[in-house]
């Protein structure tokens, strides 16, 4: 599979690029992670989703994914809520990584390889700092270390942003000891009751952009393959960490830079300002983890979402639609005749597995990807009768193969149950037939059986109120019972 070439639009050319890694076959990565002040909320997860199915679709075609994903433990937004809370920085960023760690456990994000946390980097931080010191980049002003901007010729490549419309807008914070408005911090200097590490330069802590460029440095190496982030790093801070970069080893960063678009409600950005912020565990209550990454994989990866309760529900419903068939062939395949896999069913297979994979690979398009799973159910329903036992066992198979790379279409039957269950919802997506082979097993099946024969036994002797009474009955439990000429089917419609 790895001839197939995956293309990704770029930020910083704005062109959709064939991925061609600085070492062939190994793709370096490196995704910001989350600053760990506050819950992890839905437009996150977006973003940590959207690269997730970027790492599944990568390893799928055999390359060897190096990904990093950093977590910013010290910064501003952590001490200010730790002195609103009487607690130490540390206590919070500890407290709320713990919960990050949970949501990407229960989203089913493959983790990253190394996962560096801001507080062990800062001698590799100093060390960068005092890099762009030495090459005139940087320079040592009385609150920070500032980053000398206009000495940076590239500034504003990836974001389009000019620096003289910089210095006329409002997006950079005032210093009187910078000697350019856009100079921004390497190194913040201690202010009181605020934690400090010891530096050439003065006890303080890392601004927060040095961070990336130090951690990319220390575990991928100058340059690498593929930078990723939320739609709303690109300015200031992915901007920031190519000057740093750059400037220090005078190579470029990164080859493919990757941005997420964000997520909205009611067309706004999530935001703690906005006071619209949704965490993910809110959601996992309602919705297991395959529906969110089904939801988010409905639009492409660039693109905004709106998110709604809605968009979930079809998302569940769809999702669900894939699942009956996914489970009607797993378990038909063990009554179904023998026989090896026909010419046009080979074909069909190889058709729809191509589809998918060149959807993803065509800078992951996701919904693309999604039609492709639908219309392999339906051809799927359509020919279940005809299929034999190793026709429908390699449609299965093939559902699950490429649902990983979306990370849905993982749990058995008895797992979604489960998860339904769990949020007191209607099973709507058994198979008839199931509870014979699965659930209940062989009893289960005979009591039914009895009581379906006393009623036809019942209907021969033209009892008809008693009959219907235990058709009534047997519905409200969840088993329909269809009467026919050869005899009475029955099937069990929920759990
Ligand atoms: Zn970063």
């Amino acid at each position: 599979m790895s001839k197939v070439k995956v293309y990704l639009t770029d930020t910083l050319t704005g062109e959709k690029v064939e991925l061609k890694p600085v070492e062939p076959g190994k793709v370096k990565i490196y995704f910001c992670g989350p600053t760990v002040y506050d819950h992890c909320h839905i437009g996150h997860a977006k973003a940590y989703i959207q690269c997730d199915f970027l790492i599944r679709l990568l390893k799928y075609l055999g390359y060897e994914v190096k990904y990093i994903r950093n977590v910013t433990d010290i910064d501003d937004k952590i001490i200010k809520r730790a002195q609103r809370e009487g607690k130490t920085p540390f206590e919070i960023a500890y407290k709320f990584y713990r919960e990050f760690a949970d949501v990407e456990r229960e989203l089913k994000l493959i983790p990253p390889d190394v996962e560096p946390f801001a507080t062990a980097h800062i001698p590799d931080m100093i060390q960068l700092i005092q890099t762009l010191i030495d090459k005139g980049y940087a320079y040592v002003g009385k609150t920070a270390v500032w980053f000398h901007v206009p000495k940076f010729k590239d500034y504003g490549k990836l974001s389009k942003i000019k620096l003289k419309d910089l210095v006329a807008g409002a997006r950079i914070e005032p210093a009187p000891d910078k000697k350019h408005p856009a100079d921004f911090a390497l190194w913040k200097f201690q202010k009181p009751g605020e934690p400090a590490w010891p530096s050439p330069w003065g006890p303080g802590r890392p601004g927060w952009h040095i961070e990336c460029s130090a951690m990319v440095l220390k575990h991928l190496g100058e340059t690498i393959d593929i930078h990723g982030g939320g739609a709303d790093l690109i300015f200031p801070h992915h901007e920031n960490e190519i000057a740093q970069s750059e400037a220090a080893t005078g190579k470029p960063f990164a080859n493919i830079w990757f941005h997420v678009g964000l997520l909205q409600i009611k067309k706004e950005k999530m935001s703690k300002s906005l006071g619209n912020i949704i965490p993910v565990k809110e959601v996992l209550k309602r919705y297991d983890a395959e529906t969110i990454r089904y939801a988010y994989a409905t639009t492409h990866f660039r693109k905004p979402l709106e998110f709604s309760w809605d968009l979930l529900d079809q998302a569940e419903k769809s999702l669900n639609g894939l699942y009956s068939v996914l489970f009607e062939l797993e378990i038909n395949a063990s009554k179904a005749k023998h026989g090896e896999i026909r010419k046009e069913i080979k074909e069909a297979l190889e058709f729809f597995k191509n589809e998918f994979i060149n959807a993803m690979a065509d800078d992951l398009n996701t919904p693309k990807a999604l039609s492709v799973l639908h219309e392999m159910a339906n051809y799927a329903r359509k020919n279940m009768n005809n299929f034999n036992a190793k026709e429908m066992r390699e449609f299965a198979k093939l559902f699950r193969e490429l649902g990983w790379i979306l990370g849905i279409l993982q749990q058995s039957l008895e797992e979604r149950i489960q998860e339904f269950k769990r949020r007191g919802k209607i099973v709507d997506f058994v198979p008839s037939g199931y509870i014979q082979h699965e659930i209940a097993g062989k009893f289960t099946e005979r009591l039914i059986k009895l009581i379906v024969d006393v009623r036809s036994e019942l209907r021969k002797r033209k009892m008809y109120d008693i009959a219907d009474k235990i058709r009534d009955e047997l519905r409200n439990m969840g088993i329909v019972l269809e009467d026919m000429k050869e005899g009475t089917r029955w099937k069990i419609m929920r759990i």
